[in-house]
């Protein structure tokens, strides 16, 4: 594969009329800004429409809420919660929910964006929603988190439903608590017909699928495994390091593994460690889960941040939170392959500069759609009463993640662009075309 084109080079960030006619502040550091900025961008190297650029550079709902939590010791704490849904013109809103301190609308805005992205990219009939509370789920206990998810969805139950707007697990949350907010659900609604189909990444005994725990990290690999040997690598002996080892960076971590894969070193919120024979991930996986990070792990040495970023590695797989990668952080890493595991993982200053160095940047809306993908065979099983084994998720998972990668390559030789820009292409042709067949109403 050639040497990653940087498409309009020149191009000022924000550079899009829209942001003026929308009245939008120019901050280059705003998440929200700079998702809109690559989306905007994609939009003009095809020629979207432009009302149809408008109408993406905004969510459709922002929805914001506060509910009171009473404490184990007795106080009541207020809580903030979102929903925020982007679009749904090509089928319902779908989306994570993020339990975490440094919940923001604008960061939710972005992540629902991404979200319409992700979903019309591998073609499954969704649109984009995310939401979240601001709370340090590790700070409350299981009865306060109960009590916090409950009150949530008592607060947002009359904008979602299974046929309008179906959350899911993110950074904070798990399925268990899935399972409460299905609960939560059914019992305001009274349990009317598939009202547990409003959620996904459920248990499987409560409606759960096979396969989605581990979707989205077998997602990333499905990818790679793909589009590495036109990179000239292949997965069996490649060497790479992951920063994050909870549900997206330990199954990838596993999953790679499982290819032949090495994983060199690894970060999370307790520090970072690094083993150049290699590490062991299902016996890192064993210590995260018995004490909560990768940080004192028998099998590797302690290291830098420092140490951690300029490691040499075939492929860098950042599975932890946004705009981890900016251009301090892209000048001292080494690699070949960036494969956004998170969303938004790199900022433009970032991307930048990985890109100058010719890095492959494999974009979180292609990486990190394997999730919500089996979310969608969920609601399917859901819908339809069905039930199916893994080797149907799995084989169906691969089908629409390589469908996927395809689109993207064939976007970015057809209009010579990165394969960022080529992945919005190809979520956004099918985004055009499903308004150019709706019109606008009325
Ligand atoms: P998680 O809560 O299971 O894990 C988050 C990881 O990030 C943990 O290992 C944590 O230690 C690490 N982390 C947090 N702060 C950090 C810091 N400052 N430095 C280093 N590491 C830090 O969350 P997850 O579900 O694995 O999600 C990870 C990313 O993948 C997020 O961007 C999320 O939006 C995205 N994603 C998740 C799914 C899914 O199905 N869970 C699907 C698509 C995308």
């Amino acid at each position: 594969m050639a040497k990653a084109s940087i498409a309009s080079p020149n191009r000022q960030n924000l550079g899009s009329p829209v942001f003026d006619e929308l009245g939008m502040e120019r901050d280059p550091d705003n998440l929200y800004l700079q998702t809109i900025d690559a989306v905007l961008h994609a939009a003009e190297v095809i020629g979207l429409p432009h009302h149809i650029q408008l109408i993406l550079a905004q969510p459709k709902n922002e929805i914001m809420v506060h509910f009171p939590v009473q404490m184990d010791d007795g106080r009541y704490q207020l809580f903030k919660g979102y929903r925020v849904q982007h679009n749904n013109a090509r089928g319902p809103y779908k989306g994570g929910l993020r339990f975490h301190p440094d919940v923001s609308l604008d960061d939710v805005k972005s992540l629902a964006c991404l979200m319409t992205m992700k979903c019309s990219l591998v073609r499954i009939p969704f649109g984009g929603g995310k939401g979240g509370v601001k709370c340090d789920p590790r700070a409350l206990s299981k009865n306060e988190l109960m009590r916090v998810v409950r009150r949530f969805v008592s607060a947002i139950a009359p904008q979602i439903g299974p046929d309008y707007d179906i959350p899911a697990p993110d950074v904070g949350s798990n399925a268990p608590m899935m399972a409460w907010f299905a609960d939560t659900y059914a019992n305001i609604t009274r349990g009317q017909g598939d009202a547990m189909a409003v959620v996904t990444g459920k248990p499987i005994e409560v409606g759960g699928s096979v396969g989605r725990e581990k979707a989205t990290g077998q997602g990333v690999i499905d990818v790679l495994v793909e589009l590495m040997p036109e990179m000239g690598l292949q997965p069996k002996n490649s060497t790479f390091s992951l920063i994050g080892y909870g549900n997206v960076g330990s199954w990838s971590g596993k999953l790679f593994a499982d290819r032949g894969a090495k994983l060199i070193t690894v970060m999370d919120h307790t520090g970072a460690i690094i083993n150049k024979n290699g590490i062991d991930t299902k016996k890192l996986d064993e210590h995260v889960t018995k004490t909560g990070g990768v940080g004192g792990f028998a099998g590797a040495e302690k290291c830098t941040e420092k140490d951690f970023y300029s490691t040499k590695v075939d492929v860098f797989i950042p599975a932890a939170l946004e705009q981890m990668i900016n251009h301090e952080k892209a000048e001292l890493m080494d690699c070949k392959i960036v494969a956004e595991a998170a969303n938004a993982p790199t900022t433009p200053a970032g991307e930048r500069i990985l890109l100058a160095k010719g890095v492959e940047i494999l974009p979180a809306i292609l990486c990190s759609a394997g999730g919500v993908t089996v979310s969608y065979f969920e609601w399917v099983q859901n819908k339809t009463q069905t039930s199916w084994d893994i080797e149907r998720v799995d084989d169906e998972l691969n089908r629409h993640m390589v469908a996927a990668a395809r689109r993207t390559q064939i976007a970015r030789t057809k209009y010579n662009v990165n394969m960022r820009t080529a992945a919005y292409i190809g979520a956004l042709e099918a985004v055009g075309k499903a308004y150019e067949l709706r019109g606008i109403f009325p």
